[in-house]
Order: structure tokens, then sequence, then C-alpha cells
């Protein structure tokens, strides 16, 4: 096997002490595995995505000694792909004319992260008069045994969960336009041809609807491992939301070194320059994760 792994950042702000995590941990299994480490902006998300913030990540990982892999690609560019996956998609694919509010006012049942299951309310087509508004895929049904989508994660351990009852039809094309990030996340990896996906354990709850859409478009379904988020005084995920300031791009190893406390990597001696660090990061984490 030949080993990818990837960094998919949204260009949402400068990369801080959160995403620097989920930076290294995708850097040092790439690393530790002599495979490649390729960078993917994801800006499919147009109105999320502020000037300059893509190129400011990039930067900062070049500061902090983590070079792609061949050339970044954009998803903005990407768009016939997401385009092609969805076509592929078209027998699983309907309609929905339900706004944001018309979902969370009908209540029937909530996923575990708070959000509202989607009730089905345009799965056997539109009530008269309604415009299609965003485009779901339709999961299967909670009793069949496609419904319940089980994976290994590599630091979580074994996950299990029945889309019908954590997410049920999910968006693939959104009221706005533009692409979910579920699916254009599954045709990017794919087309990338990643074997091993390392991010943030906030998007836990997402690999269920990417590994249903990765069976429905036949094509492999990587390894996982969530690291986890890291948090502020509060417990809330760091983020530019929260309060996370942007790294110190003149001081990168004292920043690399926190990130891999946090992800429980025992350095030995503390390193004095990237070289240094990444030598005995990258041996600390593949013991722990490779060999
Ligand atoms: N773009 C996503 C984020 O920044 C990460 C996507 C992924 O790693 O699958 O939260």
């Amino acid at each position: 096997m030949s080993y990818v792994g990837r960094f998919a950042p949204s260009p949402t702000g400068p990369l801080h002490a959160g995403s620097l995590v989920a930076a290294l941990a995708s850097y040092l299994d790439a690393r530790a595995h002599r495979g490649r480490w390729i960078v993917r902006i994801e800006d499919i998300d147009e109105a999320r995505a502020v000037p300059g913030a893509a190129q400011d990540i990039i930067e900062t990982l070049a500061d902090f000694g983590m070079h792609a892999d061949g050339e970044i690609v954009w998803q903005s560019r990407r768009k016939p792909l997401y385009e092609a996956a969805f076509a592929r998609l078209e027998p699983h694919v309907y309609p929905c004319g339900c706004t944001r509010k018309e979902i969370a006012d009908s209540r029937v049942s909530l996923a575990p992260d708070g959000a509202a299951i989607y009730p089905g309310t345009c799965r056997h087509g539109l009530a008269p008069g309604r415009q299609p508004r965003a485009w779901r895929l339709r999961v299967p049904d909670r009793g069949d045994p496609a419904a319940a989508i089980r994976f290994d994660d590599r630091w979580q351990g074994p996950i299990g969960e029945n889309l019908a009852d954590s997410v049920g039809d999910f968006v693939l094309k959104r009221a706005d336009g533009f692409w979910a990030y579920q699916l254009a996340v599954v045709a990017d990896d794919a087309d990338q041809q990643v074997t091993h996906v390392v991010r943030g354990a906030d998007l836990l709850e997402s690999t269920a609807r990417q590994i249903a859409l990765q069976q429905l478009l036949k094509v492999p379904t990587p390894r996982y491992l969530h690291v986890p988020v890291v948090v502020n005084e509060l417990g809330e995920k760091l983020s530019k939301q929260t309060g996370a300031v942007a790294l110190d791009r003149s001081r990168p190893v004292e920043a690399l070194v926190l990130a891999a406390r946090r992800l429980g990597l025992e350095l030995g001696t503390a390193p004095r320059s990237l070289q240094e660090f990444q030598d005995a990061a990258v041996a600390v984490w593949g013991r722990r994760f490779v060999d």
C-alpha cells in the first residue's frame, strides 16, 4: 500500500493551537509511514472562506517545517469533480424544499450533537407549490443492515453509528448552491487516493456519513484516526469564535512541542530546532501508531 495522508483546513482564519494539533498529527502519521502528505484547502464553503487565510495557513505550515508533497489543491477549483460524484449518487438523491426553521420546528428528534434530525418531509416528493432548495441523500431505513456504519478508529477505537438515528437524510447540495462538505471531502479523498485520514475528533460524527457515501460511490474507505480536540478553559473547542489566537510564527518549535504534548507524545530532551523536533516526534508517533 502506498500511504497518502492529508491536512484539509478550511480557510476561515489563521492556523491556531488547535488546528496545529490536527496538522501535526496528520503530518507525523504520513512521515512515520514514509508516505505522502498532501494539503487541500477546503474553501468550498465560499461564504465562510476568509480572504488571505489560505495563504496564511500555507505559509505558517512552511514556517513550522511542514511541507506538502505535491501541489496544494483548492476545493473551489474542483467543482466538476463534485458535480460528477453527485451525478453518480443521483438514484439516492432527492430535492428538499424545507427551510432550516421548518426542520428545527418539526422536532422529531435530535441528533447526539443537538442538531435536528431531518424528519424526511420531502423524501417522497415535494409538497405542491414547494420549490427545491437543497438536495439530500436518502439514507437506508433504520432496520436496513446498510444503515449501520461501523469503523475502527485508530485513536478512538470501534465506532458504530446508524445514520437513520444520528442524522437522517443529509444534504449534498446546499440551498445556497454550494456543495456540502460531506460530498466534497469524499470526492476529494477518493480522487487523491487518500489512504489515511488523520483529523480532529470534532469530525468523528461526520465519518459515518462519509463512509456511506464511499460505499454508494464504490470507492475505498480510508483508515481514520481522530485526535482529541483542543479546548479552552470553558471546555469549548478552540476556534476563531472561541478566542483562539494565531500562532507565533517566529517561535515554531515551542508551539510544536506543546502540540506534541497535547497528542500525548513524550519527546524526551527539549528539541532545539525544527529538524530535531521532527526527528523525535516522528519516531515517537511511529512507535505508538505504526510499528
Ligand atoms: N476542512 C475541515 C476543517 O477544517 C476538515 C476536513 C477533514 O479533515 O476532513 O474542519
